[in-house]
């Protein structure tokens, strides 16, 4: 597979999961915490499919397009390691749906990133919230679940608070 076919492959099942998880936490309030803002194509997805939601955007470093940037009290800027942990008063309860994207494909990044992150996203769960990741996490109270058909196992983790 071409390394085209497999950004495709990736794009396609990213907006699946999205719009699955939307799904998901329909009934469910709080805000989406969008972890990794990068050029702002999911963020510019969840505020298409969840218009009435808050959504929090997690960066270190602003390089989207200006149309796909939230307004400054939704932004939370810098590395979310600090960040993280310190935004509950900002963002005003537990999240419907968190929506992980910071993995650049490393394998031991990932398993770095999966010991600090998990307890951290963790504390912002409540019963019913939703974590869409791009590499596993050690989420303890959750279930996994599966995805939606047509994503390959591995590409996605999405998990359930009990
Ligand atoms: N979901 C985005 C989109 O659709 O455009 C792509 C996100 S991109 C794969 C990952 C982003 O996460 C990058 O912009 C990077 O700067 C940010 N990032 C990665 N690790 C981070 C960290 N520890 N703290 C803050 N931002 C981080």
């Amino acid at each position: 597979m071409s390394r085209l076919d497999s950004m495709i492959n990736r794009l396609v099942a990213q907006r699946m999961i999205l719009n699955h998880a939307a799904d998901l936490v329909a009934p469910l309030p709080g805000p989406v915490l969008e972890l990794g803002l990068g050029n702002g194509r999911t963020f510019d997805h969840l505020r298409e499919i969840m218009p009435d939601r808050e959504i929090f955007v997690f960066e270190r470093k602003i390089t989207a397009s200006p149309r796909s940037i939230p307004d400054a009290e939704h932004v939370i800027l810098g590395e979310i390691r600090d960040t993280l942990p310190f935004c509950a008063p900002r963002i005003g309860g537990p999240a419907a749906l968190i929506h992980s994207d910071l993995s650049n494909g490393d394998p031991t990044d990932d398993l770095a990133r999966k010991a600090w992150l998990s307890p951290m996203i963790a504390e912002h769960a409540g019963s019913g919230t939703v974590v869409i990741s791009g590499h596993e996490l050690d989420l303890a109270d959750f279930e996994r679940l599966p995805l939606p058909e047509g994503i390959r196992e591995g590409r996605y983790y999405l998990y359930r608070k009990r």
